[in-house]
C-alpha cells in the first residue's frame, strides 16, 4: 500500500513519523541526533523503496535478535566508536550505551507514528496535499527539518577556552585578552588549564598612561588550583579541556549526566545527583535535596504518615542509574518531566509500606513538584498501562533497556 501512495502523501507520513516521535522520545527531538539515517529525502529514495528497505531491517533484527530490546544496526552507528581510545572506559560505555537506546527509542516511535500516520490517512481518504505543506513550514525553524547536519555541526572537534577563575571566554572578555595555560597541568598531564589576563589601561597620577594587569586570574585561582594542580584537572567547566564530555554540546548532554561524569575517575551511579535547578526548588523539594545530598546512597527520602522519613534504596544497578536520571530531570530541567515516571515507580514499590500509601506519596509529590504533580503521575500510569501492559511502570521498561544495552557492550 507504501508504494501506492503518491510522493506527497509519503512524505507527509515520514514527517508526522518523525514530528510525533520528536514528542514521544525520552530525549525529545535530540533524540533524532543519533539517528543520522532518518531524514525524508532518504527514506523516499526509489520511490519509497527506501522506507520499505529500512523496516525490512528493524524486522529482520527484531527476528534474529537474542535480547530484548535490540539494536537497529547503522554503517555510522557502528563506525561512532572508531576514533575512541580503546578499551572502553567506564565512562565511554556508559554514554554508548545510553546514545545506544535513546537512538532505538527514537526509531521505534518513528516506526509507529509514520505507519499510523500512513493508515490514518488510508481510512480517511486524505488528499494528503495541504497538510503537507503547513507541516513543512510549521517545523521550519524548529531544528527538525534541518535537524541531523545542524547538531553535527555543533558537536565540538576541539575543546572551547574558558578562564578558569572567572569562567568568561575571550569573545565575553572583549579585545586585549590573551589566554596562559598552567605550565605544571600541561607538563604533567597535558592538560591545558587556561587563564585570562586582560590588560587594561591604567592611569597614575604621577607616572604617564601605562598598561597593567586589570586582574590576575592565574593569581587569584592558586588558592584553589594548588590542591589539583598537575594532578587531577580542573574545575571541569562544561565544554572545555577538563570535561571528560566536552564534545558533546548542552543540548545533547544533560547537566546532571555531564556533572556525574566529571566527578572521580570512573562512573559511579551514586554521584548521579539531583543537578542544578533550572527553576526554583520548593521549599518541600529543597528539604529533599539536601537530604539526599547528605545521605549519597539513598535514592528518595519519602514521608510516612507520622512525618518519618522513610529511606528508599533501589538495589539494582541499572534501575538506579534509570531512577536517578528521572530524578534529576524532575529537579533540575525546567520543565521538569520526570516527575510523573519517577513518582510512578515510587507509589508502584512503596505502596502498602507501614506509614505509606498512595495518597500519602501524592501529597509529597505535590508539595515538592506544585499541584500538577498529582495530574502527572495519573498520565504516566494511564500511558504505561496502554504501552507496556503486565503492570510495569515507566521506568522499569526502560531500566532493562539500559540494562540489555549494557550486556551487550559488555561482552
Ligand atoms: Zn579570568
Ligand atoms: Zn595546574
Amino acid at each position: 500500500m507504501w508504494l501506492l501512495l503518491d510522493d506527497n502523501e509519503r512524505k507527509k507520513c515520514l514527517l508526522e513519523g518523525l514530528v510525533e516521535a520528536s514528542k514521544r522520545a525520552f530525549w525529545d527531538e535530540d533524540g533524532r541526533a543519533v539517528c543520522p539515517e532518518l531524514t525524508i529525502t532518504s527514506l523516499l529514495k526509489k520511490r519509497g523503496n527506501a522506507f520499505l528497505k529500512f523496516l525490512q531491517l528493524f524486522k529482520d533484527t527484531q527476528k534474529s535478535a537474542d535480547t530484548i530490546p535490540f539494536a537497529v544496526p547503522s554503517e555510522w552507528w557502528d563506525h561512532a566508536l572508531d576514533d575512541v581510545d580503546k578499551p572502553l572506559s567506564s565512562k565511554d560505555k556508559f554514554m554508548h550505551t545510553l546514545l545506544t537506546s535513546s537512538r532505538n527509542d527514537f526509531i521505534c516511535h518513528f516506526i509507529l507514528q509514520a505507519i499510523k500516520a500512513i493508515s490514518r490517512d488510508i481510512v480517511d481518504e486524505s488528499e494528503g496535499t495541504k497538510p503537507i505543506v503547513d507541516a513543512m513550514e510549521s517545523c521550519r525553524g524548529s531544528g527538525l527539518a534541518d535537524g541531523w547536519p545542524h547538531i553535527i555541526e555543533n558537536l565540538r572537534d576541539k575543546p572551547i577556552i574558558r578562564c578558569e577563575n572567572c569562567e568568561k571566554s575571550a569573545e565575553e572578555l572583549g579585545t586585549g585578552v590573551r589566554f596562559m595555560v598552567c605550565a605544571i597541568c600541561k607538563t604533567k598531564m597535558n592538560l591545558n588549564i587556561h587563564y585570562c589576563s586582560k590588560q587594561a589601561p591604567f592611569r597614575s597620577i604621577c607616572r604617564p598612561v601605562t598598561h597593567v594587569f586589570a586582574r590576575n586570574c592565574q593569581k587569584e585561582d592558586w588558592k584553589r588550583h594548588k590542591a589539583h594542580c598537575g594532578k587531577e584537572g580542573s574545575k571541569r567547566i562544561p565544554g572545555t579541556a577538563g570535561d571528560c564530555a566536552w564534545r558533546i554540546p548542552s543540548s545533547l548532554l544533560p547537566d546532571y549526566l555531564r556533572d556525574s561524569l566529571n566527578t572521580g575517575d570512573h562512573f559511579e551511579v551514586t554521584n548521579l545527583g539531583p543537578g542544578k535547578p533550572r527553576f526554583r526548588r520548593s521549599s518541600a523539594l529543597q528539604r529533599q535535596v539536601s537530604m539526599l545530598e547528605t545521605d549519597k546512597d539513598a535514592d528518595y527520602i519519602l514521608f510516612s504518615s507520622s512525618g518519618e522519613p522513610v529511606r528508599f534504596v533501589v538495589d539494582d544497578p541499572w534501575m538506579k542509574l534509570t531512577f536517578r536520571s528521572m530524578r534529576a530531570t524532575a529537579m533540575s530541567d525546567a520543565r521538569q518531566m520526570g516527575v510523573g515516571p519517577m513518582a510512578e515507580y515510587l507509589i508502584k514499590v512503596m505502596n502498602g509500606y507501614p506509614g505509606l500509601s498512595r495518597e500519602i506519596m501524592l501529597r509529597q509529590f505535590v508539595d515538592e513538584y506544585g499541584p500538577d504533580a498529582r495530574a502527572e503521575v495519573v498520565q504516566s500510569e494511564r500511558k504505561s498501562a496502554e504501552r507496556l501492559g503486565g503492570g510495569a511502570t515507566f521506568l522499569e521498561a526502560m531500566s532493562r533497556n539500559m540494562s540489555v544495552m549494557g550486556q551487550v557492550l559488555g561482552r
